[in-house]
């Protein structure tokens, strides 16, 4: 599969390299191709007339394509239209749950997607105790704060499998294993981790966990939301009774389609990313080769093959992102919904960084179809990227101080 050969069209360069897989994944081939026919199957699949069958199996068996690849049973499968949804109708229904009940708090991590924590928030400001533990810069989640807030007041744990800025991979199992102990439910966001680790939600033990489609080569405006069965859910969008009555509104057949589609290819996704892994790593041993001041956050811990996320000291990473789109490549300084937002990374913040370093961060995020010759070229623009901007930042530093005691001369 070479999906680089997608992503040209769009581009005004005559290189466009796309190094951001973290904020969405160009469409398989394959979909694109079979797209135009499925997408004449109009029916609505709630029909019962003979527009509804073909939808209706297309659901049916993206539904048990999902099951497979996720180690789960097809009714414990829910569509959305994506993670955020997927996110937010846990948290929603744990409030209906848990408003009157003495056990009723919740733990998450700081570091988790803000459809996660923006729903935390609203948990609290309704008068939800939410405990917020810390992952520090080596990739440690605080063990001892989540065993001494975990309890018999915990009703809900929502760790996500991996970090979509660092590609942190979290103890989800061993969390799951002691949230079970105490009594309590868990949710798990395994948006980035699909297709890059084996998941296997048996293994993991968790209640809930949410998938995004467009993360994983099909297309945008679908996700998934497991709910093992026996596990609570009051929905957060009522209609029609689809889904099992669990999630109203017609359903997006055509990017469901898409997403067991893609999921076919899972096996041969993992095997993939074993080799991005070697670009991604030898790409970290070039950069700092290359270029003098970078860290790499989360290095030594275990991380998702395919991320890398770069501190460049004394380089603001917006300005870094827009030289680097302005030669034709794409990547991103944390979550893709951040951008454009001053405000430093809340995952950086929160693994201890200051302000000024947190904002010097670079996401490279690959994928299928990228290569070392990309690499090989990228590292030369972004050497002089770097040059470039450190040249202008020492310069205006010297101008300042120029001025300074011209000032002070003159005083
Ligand atoms: N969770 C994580 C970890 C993500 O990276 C994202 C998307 O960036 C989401 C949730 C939201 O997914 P969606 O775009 O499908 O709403």
């Amino acid at each position: 599969m070479t999906t680089s050969a997608s992503v040209p069209t769009q581009q005004p360069h005559s290189l466009a390299v796309y190094f951001d897989h973290n904020a969405t994944t160009p469409v398989h081939p394959e979909i694109l191709n079979e797209l135009p026919q499925v997408a004449q199957y109009f029916g609505n699949p709630s029909s019962i007339h003979w527009s509804s069958r073909e939808p209706k199996r297309l659901i049916r068996e993206a539904r048990n394509k999902v099951a497979k690849a996720l180690r789960a049973n097809p009714l414990e499968i829910i569509f959305t239209s994506g993670a955020s949804e997927s996110n937010s109708t846990v948290f929603a229904s744990f409030y209906a749950l848990i408003k009157n009940q003495t056990r009723n708090e919740i733990i998450t991590t700081k570091i988790e997607h803000p459809s996660v924590l923006r729903a935390c928030e609203n948990l609290l400001s309704q008068g939800i105790t939410v405990h917020y533990i810390s992952v520090n810069d080596s990739g440690n989640f605080d063990w001892d704060h989540f065993n001494k807030v975990l309890g018999p007041k915990t009703a809900l744990v929502s760790v996500m499998l991996a970090n979509n800025e660092t590609g942190l991979i979290l103890p989800v199992s061993e969390i799951a294993k002691a949230t079970h102990i105490a009594g309590a439910w868990m949710h798990s966001d395994c948006v980035q981790a699909i297709g890059k680790m084996p998941i296997d939600l048996q293994d993991l033990e968790i209640d809930f966990a949410s998938f995004s489609a467009h993360k994983i080569y099909a297309l945008k405006g679908c996700g998934v939301l497991y709910v093992r069965k026996s596990s609570p859910l009051f929905p957060l969008i009522y209609g029609g009774g689809q889904e099992r009555s669990r999630r109203g509104g017609t359903e997006n057949t055509l990017a469901i389609w898409a997403l067991g589609k893609s999921l076919e290819y899972e096996s041969q996704y993992l095997a993939q990313y074993q080799e991005i892994q070697k670009i991604r790593d030898y790409f970290e041993t070039q950069v700092c080769l290359k270029i003098s001041d970078v860290s790499i956050n989360h290095k030594n811990a275990p991380r998702l093959p395919h991320t890398s996320s770069l501190l460049i000291n004394g380089i603001d990473g917006e300005t870094m992102l827009m030289s680097l789109d302005l030669k034709g490549y794409a990547v991103s300084t944390g979550a893709a919904c951040s951008s454009g937002n001053p405000e430093p990374s809340h995952v950086l913040l929160a693994m201890g960084l200051d302000r000024s370093k947190a904002q010097t961060s670079l996401r490279i995020s690959f994928g299928i179809g990228n290569t070392v010759t990309e690499v090989d070229q990228f590292l030369i623009e972004l050497q002089q990227s770097v040059a470039r901007l450190r040249k202008i930042m020492n310069e205006s530093f010297v101008e300042k101080n120029s001025v300074k005691e011209d000032l002070n001369f003159n005083l």
